[in-house]
């Protein structure tokens, strides 16, 4: 198989290509590096089953040989990210999405679409069920990734009903794990980098909102198996352990070492109160689960943070 990969230079996109070239695939990876970075694939150098294109995949993008299946992971991810480039993150959600569609369509591919928890907003219904339609403020800052990812979902869905595209939409819930970017404002990072700097963990609003938290590897394996299944309807994939951020803090500090006590900071806007993924499709359809809790994705994370902090001391 010959898989293109969208975003491969970002944190889940080049967790996804080590993932297929282990599989025993080729894979091309597509990125403009706008929050991603090339030392995430700097480990590929030399592999002869991997090609790395710079590119911004809101233009037009051929690719040649035939490619069997299309993975759209282009998008700025955090909320800092999104808030920084907003119209970045609407024309990829929307044309690069277009475009990434129209490779899939070319080659007869099958699309996997990187579509995010935010769909459901400040959510109403909780635990999150696929059926839930959501609750986003479109004119708020979060709408730019919102409804780009809504509008990208649409899309997906137009190709498969209009083009018999054979699509699949993954919904993925907070993520983390090694190549997230230090800076790219995300919580598990913050708290990881700030807690091994000893300076103050930095929390927005009273910290009682929660989120659920998965690890990459977990991650990587529900998305693999979606790509490989039958199941077009989205899919939710994230760990339905759901904790506050003031409990994360906690966690962190502890397996920091940290001493310093947190700060509090005003909470952005439509920051949503609570998220937690309910994964009964997951489970039925994938046979999917996550196996590592927080504590211990936390302790299998700092060691790369601990290398940047390092590298970034003198
Ligand atoms: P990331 O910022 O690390 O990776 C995104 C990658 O896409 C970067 O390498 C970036 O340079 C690239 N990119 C952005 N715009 C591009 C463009 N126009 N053309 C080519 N490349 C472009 O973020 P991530 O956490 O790895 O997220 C990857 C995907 O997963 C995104 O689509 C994101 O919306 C989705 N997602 C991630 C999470 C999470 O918790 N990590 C949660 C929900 C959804
Ligand atoms: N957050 C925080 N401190 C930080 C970064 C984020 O308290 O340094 C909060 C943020 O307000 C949100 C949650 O942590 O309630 C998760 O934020 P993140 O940016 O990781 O992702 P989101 O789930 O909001 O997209």
């Amino acid at each position: 198989m010959r898989i293109l990969i969208t975003g491969a230079a970002g944190f889940l996109g080049s967790h996804l290509v080590d993932r297929f070239l282990a599989d025993g695939c080729e894979v091309v990876g597509v990125d403009n590096f706008v929050t991603g970075s090339r030392d995430n694939l700097e480990h590929l150098e030399r592999e002869p089953r991997f090609d790395l294109v710079e590119h911004d995949i809101s233009r037009p993008f051929f690719v040649e040989p035939k490619v069997d299946g299309v993975l759209h992971f282009a998008s700025p991810a955090s909320p800092v990210d999104y808030t920084a480039l907003p119209i970045q993150t609407l024309k990829v959600g929307g044309l690069g999405t277009h475009n990434a569609l129209g490779i899939a369509l070319r080659h007869g591919a099958r699309f996997l679409l990187a579509s995010t928890s935010e769909v459901y907003g400040d959510p109403r219904v909780h635990p999150q069920t696929e059926d839930y339609w959501g609750n986003v403020n479109p004119v708020g800052p979060r709408g730019v990734y919102d409804e780009a990812k809504r509008y990208a979902e649409a899309m997906t869905m137009a190709y498969h009903r209009a083009h018999s595209l054979d699509t699949r939409i993954v919904r993925i819930f907070n993520t983390y794990g090694a190549r997230m970017r230090p800076a790219d404002g995300r919580v598990v990072s913050n708290f990881i980098v700030q807690g091994l700097r000893g300076e103050a963990m930095t929390i927005y609003g009273t910290g009682e909102q929660t989120r659920s938290f998965c690890h990459v590897d977990d991650q990587v394996e529900g998305i693999v198996r979606l790509f490989q299944s039958e199941r077009v309807d989205p899919v939710n994939i994230g760990n339905p352990d759901e904790f506050t951020i003031l409990d994360l803090a906690v966690i962190v500090r502890r397996e920091t070492g940290s001493t310093t006590a947190p700060v509090f900071r005003p909470l952005p806007p439509d920051d949503p109160a609570v998220r937690c993924p309910d994964i009964s499709a997951a489970r039925r359809e994938l046979g999917w689960r996550p196996t590592i809790g927080l504590r211990e994705g936390v302790r299998k994370t700092i060691p790369y943070f601990r290398g940047v902090v390092d590298r970034h001391a003198d």
